[in-house]
């Protein structure tokens, strides 16, 4: 599938503080949407369906895999997310740049089909910290929390894998760092020669 507009994917474990940068991200940013995922994990907190997922059930998933509906999916913690074709579609149509806040099974599988996506890599500063940060959530049991720490340690081991790494020491730092990277992805020749089509025309470049 063809998509001309950028495409970034930010990885991190969970309590790493990644959803708060891609939200200031998105903030500051009016070219950045950001695609809804599929879950078959049941909301928390304050979350809201089509807001933050789309909460569906493990049938409605299964449904959804076998009609192709998905770019790419994968368990995480237990449970099954996925991106679908139609939340990248919905990006397309508005010529926006794309967010993806996915796992890194994800990422890599957007990787192959979208090899021009930036994956980036959050890290926390220290294992203390992202265990303190998620306690201070308070949003899982003390087992959840366990296996999301556990999990963490799989996951930090693929940061090879990405093309940009990003400590979460200062949430600032982070998310200049972020801005800085879609700002180097926009001056891409192939994103430039989309952009700035009529000044490469003048210049009568072929
Ligand atoms: P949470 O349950 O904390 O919202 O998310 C758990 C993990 O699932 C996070 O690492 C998150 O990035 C990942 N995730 C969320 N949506 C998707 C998706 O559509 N695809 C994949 N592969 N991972 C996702």
């Amino acid at each position: 599938m063809d998509y001309p507009g950028n495409l970034y994917v930010v990885c991190a474990a969970s309590g790493t503080g990644k959803s708060s940068l891609v939200k200031a991200w998105r903030q500051a940013d009016a070219l950045l949407a950001l695609s809804i995922s599929h879950t078959t994990r049941a909301p928390r907190g304050q979350e809201r369906n089509g807001r933050e997922y789309h909460f569906v059930s493990a049938q409605t998933f299964d449904q959804l895999l076998a009609a192709g509906a998905f770019v790419e999916w994968a368990h995480v913690h237990g449970q099954r997310y996925g991106t679908s074709h139609l939340a990248l579609a919905e990006a397309l149509r508005n010529g926006a740049d794309l967010v993806l806040e996915i796992d890194y099974q994800g990422a890599l599988q957007i990787k192959q089909q979208f090899p021009h996506a930036a994956l980036i890599f959050v890290l926390p500063p220290s294992w203390e910290e992202l265990r303190t940060r998620l306690q201070r959530r308070a949003e899982d049991s003390a087992e959840v929390i366990e296996l999301r720490l556990r999990n963490a340690v799989e996951e930090v081991a693929q940061v090879d894998r990405f093309d940009f790494v990003i400590i979460n020491d200062s949430f600032e730092r982070a998310l200049s760092d972020l801005q800085s990277i879609a700002h180097a992805q926009r001056l891409r020749v192939a994103t430039q020669r989309r952009r700035r089509a009529d000044t490469f025309s003048a210049l009568q470049i072929a």
